[in-house]
C-alpha cells in the first residue's frame, strides 16, 4: 500500500532510488532509506531475551520484538510485514535503523510490495540445538495447551523454519551454551558495524 503524498495527499506514494515518487502528480519526496536488521529463528532460539539485552548496546536503533505488531484480529501476514516496513520506514526518517527480533523471513519481506521503503535487509540467525529448543518450548505455560499433535506439527514446522533462516542469515549465532549478554555483544558489534557503513555521521567519536 502506497504512502500518502504531502503535495497532493493521494495514497500514491512509494519508494524510487534514494526518493519516494508520487504516482498521482510525480511529486519526488526525499527520503532517507536505512538498513533493517532482522533477527531471525525459530520459536525457542531466544529472540525475545536477546531484545532485552540489545536495546542498551544499541541506543541509536530502534529494537524491537516482532510480536509488538501481531494483530490478532487481522491474521493477513502482508498486512503484518507491510506494518513493519512502514515502521521502519518512518524510524529511518528520525535517523533510526530499525532491528526487528521475529519469526519473519528475509525473503518474504523481498517479495512484499512495500519492500521499496527501506534500505539494505541484513539476517541475524539465531540457532539452537534442537534439544533445548524443543525443552525451551516446553517449559513456555501457553505450549501445555495444545495436543500433543499440535505440538509435534508445531515441532516440524520451526524445525523447517530454521533450515530457511541458517540460508538466509548473514550472521549465525549458535544460542545452545553461549550466554545472553555475550550473544548481545556479538550480534550489537556485528549491527553497529553495519550502520556505520550505511550512516557514517554514527560512527563513534576518535
Ligand atoms: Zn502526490
Amino acid at each position: 500500500m502506497p504512502l500518502s503524498c504531502p503535495e497532493c495527499d493521494a495514497f500514491a506514494l512509494s519508494g524510487g532510488t534514494n526518493t519516494l515518487i508520487c504516482t498521482a502528480c510525480n511529486a519526488q519526496i526525499e527520503a532517507n532509506f536505512l538498513p533493517l536488521f532482522l533477527i531471525s529463528g525459530a520459536s525457542g532460539t531466544g529472540k525475545s531475551t536477546l531484545v532485552c539485552h540489545l536495546r542498551p548496546l544499541l541506543p541509536d536503533c530502534v529494537v524491537v520484538g516482532g510480536d509488538l505488531l501481531v494483530d490478532v484480529t487481522n491474521r493477513d501476514h502482508q498486512s503484518f510485514l507491510g506494518r513493519w516496513l512502514r515502521i521502519a520506514y518512518a524510524a529511518a526518517q528520525s535517523g533510526h535503523p530499525i532491528v526487528i527480533a521475529g519469526v519473519i523471513e528475509k525473503t518474504e519481506l523481498d517479495a512484499h510490495v512495500d519492500r521499496s521503503l527501506v534500505g539494505r535487509i541484513h539476517v541475524i540467525g539465531l540457532h539452537t540445538s534442537e534439544e533445548v529448543r524443543v525443552a525451551r518450548l516446553q517449559a513456555r505455560p501457553r505450549w501445555a495447551k495444545h495436543s500433543a499433535e499440535k505440538r509435534a506439527a508445531k515441532i516440524a514446522e520451526h524445525v523447517n523454519f530454521a533450515k530457511r533462516v541458517a540460508e538466509d542469515a548473514e550472521l549465525l549465532v549458535d544460542t545452545t551454551e553461549n550466554t545472553v549478554e555475550n550473544i548481545a555483544q556479538e550480534v550489537a558489534a556485528w549491527i553497529q558495524q553495519r550502520v556505520f557503513s550505511a550512516m557514517p555521521s554514527k560512527a563513534p567519536a576518535g
